[in-house]
């Protein structure tokens, strides 16, 4: 039976305007296209698990608007159990992002019903409590986040953290992950240091994993293996969503009872599998796509 891994997180609808410059303050720029893609880390992670042949439930909050219709609609169509997504009163998450033609962007969040992820439900912690593994990430309240590891850790249910957008991580918080997914960037926020620094992490958390884009991933346990697991060599065409779709796979893989070093270096095909293709979301891979970069 496929492992079952609830994601709670945030849900975005991704607006991208694509211009040759970004504009300055104050200024107005006529744009190349405009696209609008589902998104927020919690909704692609529960679509990339789901991809990866996990069964994915997704517990989040969308708003009264068009993009929450959307937004539903997105995740049911990959397969994702929506029954216990809250609909709130207002707009939904929404991200507003600028793309120059050199690649750089700039972004704003408007986080919308994504901060209304408040006060679990007794429904919405019975779905936690009968998943095989939780899957968190910093997109919603970190009290929402905090609570949904709690309820998992005092039922035994394995809890994954990805500390991503990084913020100062409570203590509470800590003290219920079983495992941390950091890029090199958020492991030096965590611990205030200039190198990710795998002994800090470790007295936070018993297990860490520190991916490295390209180089792959590294894993580590509190007095135990310290492992690099090196990447697949693919063409990359674009690095988007390639964490989300990294983090679920090694999601999916640890639900299923692999070894974790095995878990990770699965996920790292599931990375790999992710950047050979162009765009967000629908590049997250199939299970057989990352079976066959983990075969190659
Ligand atoms: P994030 O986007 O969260 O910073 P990374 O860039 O570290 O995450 O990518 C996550 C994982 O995706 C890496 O650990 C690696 O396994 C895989 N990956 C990323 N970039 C590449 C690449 N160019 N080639 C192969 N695998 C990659």
């Amino acid at each position: 039976m496929a492992p079952r891994i609830v994601v709670a997180g945030s849900a975005n609808m991704d607006l991208v305007g694509l211009a040759e410059r970004l504009p300055l303050p104050g200024e107005t720029v006529l744009g190349d296209d405009f696209v609008m893609m589902p998104g927020g880390k919690g909704a692609n992670q529960a679509i990339a698990a789901a991809r990866a042949g996990g069964r994915a439930v997704f517990l989040g909050a969308i708003g009264s608007d068009s993009f929450g219709v959307t937004l539903n609609a997105r995740l049911n169509a990959a397969g994702v159990d929506t029954a216990h997504l809250r609909t709130s009163y207002g707009a939904s998450g929404v991200a507003v992002i600028m793309v120059d033609r050199a690649a750089e962007n700039s972004i704003l969040v408007a986080p919308g019903a994504n901060s209304t992820f408040r006060d679990l439900t007794a429904a919405e912690e019975q779905v936690i409590v009968g998943g095989d593994v939780l899957l968190c990430q910093l997109e919603i309240p970190v009290e929402t986040v905090t609570a949904a590891c709690r309820a998992a850790r005092a039922a035994g249910v394995r809890t994954i953290l990805n500390a991503a957008p990084v913020r100062e991580l409570p203590a509470d918080l800590l003290a219920n992950v079983d495992l941390l997914v950091v890029n090199e960037v958020e492991a030096q926020t965590i611990t205030g240091s200039t190198s990710p620094d795998m002994s800090a992490l470790l007295a936070l958390v018993p297990r860490v994993v520190l991916t490295l884009g390209g180089a792959g991933s590294r894993y580590a346990e509190r007095d135990g293996r310290d492992e690099m697991v090196p990447a697949f060599v693919v063409e990359a065409t674009d690095t988007t969503a390639a964490g989300d779709a990294f983090t679920a796979a090694l999601a999916v893989a640890w639900g299923e009872g692999r070894d974790l070093i095995e878990a990770v270096r699965w996920a790292n095909a599931a990375g790999a599998a992710c950047v050979r293709k162009l765009g967000a979301s629908n590049a997250l891979p199939t299970r057989a796509e990352i079976d066959e970069v983990f075969a190659s």
